[in-house]
């Protein structure tokens, strides 16, 4: 199992979900063992690794600030980052927030695939559970626990007739995330948007790159899963975790947990290196769905 990168240049742009203002994002190759870095190209192309150490606030985005520069909304790009394996990329962005597009990864993956993949000669390291680690906070919580895959299992619960309780559970892999997870799309709730307009945030939010809940139904269009607010979920946290920095051999439970908690389990990991070991030899192995396929709403 060797190192990745990208095979060329490729670049997308659009409106930030929060703050509303517009960016340019390039993706780029990059050598074995840059890992998955963000150069602000506004600012001299400075550096800000996707990794724990630099998690800002998190709330309804997941942020990374490093000496007060800011970079919202990462999940997403990470998610598609994340999941095709890729180890080394740079993010040119001349902006303070990734670009929404539809408000799913599949923009992303597409630009990825556009790119190609490129082997490099140095050896992938795996971040490999060896003990579990757990964040818990009232009814909500998560875990990390051994296991030879990357296997993730969300489980959301929200009161509302098309949502209700979901849950998702996938080995993640290039072929499960794009077929599973990719195209569920950021939603809100409607009884939010002022509330979260008067908190300055979700300025870029529009009926095209956010699913809008009602009281009882969808304010715009059908849904592309029966239940893609919980493979949303599961695509945030995917795009959480890649802020681990490299990819992971561990089972992921999340129950009613968001970027808050996601967020806090990869910095205790990244804090307790008894719990984890690095190696070298992760093979992943050919199964790639557990849980039984529901058809595409559209
Ligand atoms: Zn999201």
């Amino acid at each position: 199992m060797f190192q990745t990168t990208i095979q060329q240049e490729v670049f997308t742009e659009g409106v930030g979900l929060h703050t509303g203002v517009f960016g340019h994002l390039r993706l780029l190759p990059a050598p074995a063992d840059t890992g998955i870095v963000f150069r602000r190209s506004d600012l001299d192309h400075f550096r800000i690794e996707a990794s724990g150490r630099n998690v800002a606030r998190v709330s309804y985005a997941t942020s990374l600030m490093k000496q007060g520069v800011l970079l919202s909304t990462t999940e997403h790009l990470l998610a598609a980052i994340y999941s095709s394996g890729l180890d080394n990329i740079f993010i040119d962005i001349d902006s303070i927030e990734v670009p929404i597009l539809d408000g799913s990864a599949e923009p992303f993956l597409r630009l990825l695939e556009q790119a190609g993949v490129r082997r490099l000669r140095r050896r992938r390291r795996y971040l490999k559970i060896v003990k579990p680690v757990e964040v818990v906070e009232s009814d909500r919580r998560i875990g990390v626990y051994p296991a030879d895959e990357f296997r993730v299992h969300c489980y959301v619960d929200f009161p509302h007739p098309l949502v209700g309780q979901q849950s998702i559970e996938l080995v993640v892999q290039p072929d499960s995330f794009r077929r599973l997870l990719a195209r569920a799309r950021t939603f809100c709730f409607e009884r939010d948007i002022e509330p979260l307009r008067s908190m300055g945030l979700i300025r870029g939010g529009s009926l095209d790159n956010a699913i809008v809940l009602t009281e009882d139904g969808v304010m715009n269009g059908s849904l592309r899963f029966p239940d893609e607010f919980g493979r949303h979920k599961a695509l945030d946290l995917i795009g959480d975790l890649a802020l681990l920095g490299l990819p992971l051999l561990g089972r992921v439970e999340a129950h009613k947990a968001g970027h808050a908690l996601h967020t806090q389990l990869v910095s205790r990991l990244l804090g307790n290196s008894s719990s984890w070991v690095i190696s070298t030899l992760g093979e992943r192995p050919a199964e790639v769905l557990v849980a039984a396929e529901a058809p595409a709403a559209d």
